[in-house]
């Protein structure tokens, strides 16, 4: 059988019904039976899931929310379906189990566990609804629940994949489908061996499409976007980007590890470990060449910019007039462990320790509490982080004007500055 070709569309590209439509054309001469597509939730549904999960643990009414979520599911169907089509009775199914997990939840479950329960609907929606579509549009394909294809470990919202296990399940479940049919799945869900729904992180569908081309040795992983590849900065941040013809693994890993969202973080190690090549294409421009990644790419390297924003920089002081030492960062980063926080930049000085970490609700407020015995904290909200990757000092100028920098780090060919904007006075 041809080796599978994995196809991965994210919420912008699923974002109404217009975007489905797209999809259709994408696929109409591309589509074969050996390919998995990795479908998104539709466009901010996700974040809509989000409030209405914290509205319920806060004991607020979500009722109005949970109505928005339907209506956008339904509208976009009607637009797309016939009115007597079975998908208005699936969106109806899948809403009320929603409905359920939530009204049979309460205030002590764990929110970890309760938010994989509940995020999860927003790719279970999408993906009926573009395999219903597809399946009308002369296109069968066959769905799959992904939580029984990617199975991990119970650290809800950030899990581990068990890989061994997901290989099993992928030969087992799909290559029998795929020797026929093309298949839709969810990005972003997974399950445990138990059953329970997962997740891989926020915006985690890239990845995947990683594991799943790996655990079925497919021969490329195309990510569709509303950008024609991979940029040397964010065009909706800067100005007069260059697109990458191709790129490094290790160039895209690097750049995704200091925040660049055009890609998944974790998405390049399996494919790079597989050799598996990762194609970054525009789904406004599905002729256009993108940006090919893979092991001997000859990318030059021109300056790239990252920008991360609604950053918060933490400063830790030492209480006891030592120095700060290995054992206060271990204690800072045992906490940060705990919380799942991350961190952007690390600065140790000698009485201080500065981190930079994404800012997370009530997740401050714990690590305050948590570390107040031994240091003394100090903090700052709202800034920005950016990195510029194989840039110079006066190419960093050109971006400070105007702002306070706040912190700054330099190495071989990054520098970052934490930044924030000047107060007009
Ligand atoms: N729907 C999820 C999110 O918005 C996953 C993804 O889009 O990749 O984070
Ligand atoms: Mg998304």
């Amino acid at each position: 059988m041809a080796k599978t070709i994995v196809y991965k569309f994210g919420g912008a590209s699923v974002k109404d019904s217009n975007a489905v439509k797209n999809i259709l054309e994408i696929l109409r001469n591309r589509l074969r039976k050996n390919h998995v597509i990795v479908v998104s939730a539709m466009g901010k549904m996700t974040n809509l899931l989000e409030s209405i999960l914290i509205q319920k643990i806060e004991g607020k009414d979500y009722s109005s929310n949970s109505a928005i979520l339907k209506e956008f599911h339904l509208g976009v169907s009607r637009d797309l379906f016939p009115k007597t089509h079975p998908i208005f009775s699936q969106i109806e199914n899948e809403c009320m189990r929603l409905q359920g997990v939530l009204e049979s939840s309460s205030t002590s479950d764990d929110y970890d566990v309760l938010y994989d329960k509940v995020v999860c609907f927003g790719e279970l929606l999408s993906t009926r609804i573009v395999m219903e579509y597809l399946c009308q549009e002369g296109m069968t394909s066959v769905w799959y629940d992904a939580r029984q294809l990617i199975q991990t470990n119970d650290e809800f919202r950030f899990a581990k994949v068990d890989w061994a296990g997901t290989k099993r399940n992928c030969e087992k479940l799909l290559w029998p489908i795929l020797s026929q049919f093309p298949v839709i799945t969810q990005g972003f869900i997974a399950g445990t061996k138990d059953g329970q729904s997962t997740t891989l992180g926020r915006e985690g569908s890239d990845f995947s499409a990683a594991i799943l081309a790996t655990s079925l040795g497919a021969s490329s992983v195309t990510i569709w976007k509303d950008v024609p590849g991979v940029l040397n900065g964010d065009p909706k941040i800067f100005e007069e980007t260059i697109k990458f013809d191709e790129l490094g693994y290790s160039q895209a890993a690097e750049m995704t590890f200091y925040g660049a969202s055009v890609i998944h973080p974790k998405t390049i190690k399996p494919l790079a470990q597989k050799q598996i090549p990762l194609l970054v294409r525009s789904f406004i421009d599905p002729d256009g060449e993108g940006t090919r990644i893979h092991q001997n790419a000859n990318a030059e390297l021109i300056p790239t910019f990252i920008l991360k924003k609604n950053q918060i920089l933490i400063s830790f002081r030492v209480k006891d007039f030592t120095f700060s030492e290995e054992k206060h960062l271990r204690m800072i980063y045992t906490e940060l462990d705990k919380l799942k926080l991350k961190v952007n930049m690390l600065q140790t000085a000698a009485i201080s320790i500065s981190i930079v970490i994404d800012a997370e609700r009530f997740k401050l407020a714990q690590l305050l509490e948590s570390l107040k015995e031994e240091f003394s904290i100090l903090y700052n909200e709202n800034l920005e982080l950016l990195t510029i990757l194989n840039g110079d000092r006066q190419l960093l100028e050109r971006h400070i004007e105007g702002y306070d920098v706040l912190l700054e780090q330099e190495t071989r060919h990054s520098l970052q500055v934490v930044r924030n904007r000047k107060k007009e006075s």
